[in-house]
């Protein structure tokens, strides 16, 4: 099938459906915390009862407006919301909220990157925000199917790409991507078991060349990274099967079902028209002014692809130090801070991934809850800089810090590991190591400089490490009379 493979394009645009951290809905006062009981989070605005007025949530808006500015998008100084009609249960009102003509954010770009480190960037459609529908339970009740409206009229951030995707690892590297940002952002916790970060993907192919769309279907709500890999892969190959059969593929919506592979189709796919789309009555415009735009902007960190950029050409780590050090914004903020108590960012760069990555694993902790707070890792970090104590002694300081509340030069007291720098005592050892090793040092003497390590080694076991090496070598070498 290979050659017919290379014959055909894959176009791939995917819809990102980010639930926003806020502590209440978008329309409402009702929680939105995951896991309540069913039906007690969803109010008098969230199950539609006559009467009752929707409010827009400011912090949604905002958390919106700050991801547009991060991905270098329009904010638009008006967007609308409105009814996207359709019948369903877990749809109390008859019609979802939603901004479809004139939505909050347009255009944009996200950085991503492949797993061979070549750069992705996939432009945006749109981001607009819209209302969750709740969930239909079908194995809680013999015969009849409950509904739960605790998710009806949770915030969501429905983000677009263009139809510029073209195999599934790069759809794939655009959602770790997106994935990064929305949790850098602080907009959206990115759980996706729990529904927070879910995937539609539209696929297509073409006749490689064209720049005509093909037809597409819609593989709705993925919820890891591999099912959409998988998802995508699959459409990708029935959709070139049927064109090589000279069969159009239809417009449908379809679900990923994990246990066989594949997908199967749910629906015909609806058009916008279906929808009788019009700007909610109960509703204002949405009118943002400069100032309001600018306090978000203010409020923006730096961005997981400027510190990447920074830590590679400034700091000069490695593409996989750097990458590691700009995913996960706690890990992230701890290592600037490391780094900076530390003096040297490449140290403290192996350090955070290595000693301090491993202890938090083995702890199961988050950085967050990290014993080791980064000014006094940073500290230690400094001390091994300015080789006051070396990387053995580091170690043995980093496991006391991690189980106290001591600092570096605390532990090393407690531990009696201050390094040794009175140089008469070193040098009363080193002629006594020569008194003890006669055979060694004539040998020494004679030239076997490899003997040299053998001295410097046995005066640091006696010393714990604690002696200078370089101090030691120098005294070894006096004798020798180099
Ligand atoms: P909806 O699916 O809600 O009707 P759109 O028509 O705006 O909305 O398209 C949604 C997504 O589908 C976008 O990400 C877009 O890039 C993608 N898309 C549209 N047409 C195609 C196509 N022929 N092949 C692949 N993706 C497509
Ligand atoms: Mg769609």
């Amino acid at each position: 099938m290979s050659a017919a493979v290379d014959a055909w394009e894959a176009v791939i645009g995917l819809e990102v459906h980010v639930q926003l951290r806020t502590a209440s809905k978008m329309f409402s006062g009702a929680a939105t915390a995951y896991g309540a009981e069913a039906n007690c989070q969803a109010n008098v605005v969230d199950v539609a009862l006559p009467g009752v007025l929707p409010v827009v949530n400011a912090e949604a808006i905002n958390k919106a407006i700050r991801f547009g500015l991060a991905v270098g998008g329009d904010i638009s100084a008006d967007s609308v919301f409105d009814r996207k009609n359709y019948f369903y249960p877990d749809l109390p009102k008859g019609y979802q909220l939603s901004q479809f003509a004139q939505p909050i954010v347009a255009g944009g770009l996200v950085h991503a990157r492949r797993a061979d480190g070549s750069l992705l960037q996939v432009q945006l459609t749109r981001a607009h925000l819209e209302e969750d529908a709740g969930k239909s339970i079908h194995d809680a009740f013999a015969g009849a199917t409950g509904v739960d409206y605790n998710r009806a009229g949770t915030p969501l951030l429905e983000v677009v790409t263009e139809p510029v995707l073209h195999s599934a690892a790069d759809a794939v590297a655009y959602l770790k991507a997106l994935h990064t940002l929305v949790r850098w952002l602080g907009i959206c916790d990115g759980n996706m078991q729990e529904g927070s970060f879910r995937c539609d993907a539209n696929v297509s192919v073409r006749p490689r060349g064209s720049d005509q769309l093909g037809v597409r279907s819609e593989v709705k709500n993925v919820n890891s990274f591999r099912f959409v890999e998988k998802a995508i892969s699959y459409e990708i190959e029935r959709h070139i099967r049927l064109c090589e059969r000279g069969e159009q593929p239809v417009q449908e919506t379809r679900l990923y079902d994990a246990a066989r592979d594949q997908t199967r189709s749910m629906r015909s796919k609806e058009y916008a028209e279906d929808y009788r789309y019009f700007p909610d009555p109960d509703l204002p415009p949405l009118r943002l002014s400069e100032a309001e735009i600018a306090a978000q902007r203010e409020q923006l960190p730096e961005l997981p692809q400027q510190r990447y950029r920074r830590y590679l050409e400034e700091l000069g780590l490695s593409d996989y130090d750097a990458d590691l050090l700009s995913t996960e914004r706690a890990l992230s903020d701890y290592y600037e801070q490391v780094a900076a108590a530390a003096g040297d960012a490449k140290l403290a760069a192996n350090w955070v991934l290595g000693e301090f990555s491993a202890a938090l694993n083995s702890a199961q902790l988050n950085v967050e809850d990290s014993p080791l707070d980064s000014a006094r890792l940073g500290g230690l970090l400094a001390k091994l800089a300015s080789k006051e104590i070396n990387g053995k002694i580091a170690k043995k300081v980093f496991e006391a810090m991690w189980r106290s509340a001591d600092s570096a030069a605390e532990a090393i007291d407690r531990l009696g590991l201050k390094k040794i720098d009175d140089s008469a005592a070193l040098a009363a050892m080193v002629d006594q190591l020569i008194a003890q090793h006669p055979e060694q040092w004539a040998q020494l003497q004679q030239g076997q400089d490899k003997l040299l390590q053998f001295f410097i080694g046995q005066a640091m076991r006696a010393t714990r490490g604690q002696a200078d090496a370089g101090v030691l070598q120098g005294m070894i070498r006096d004798r020798l009379g180099q």
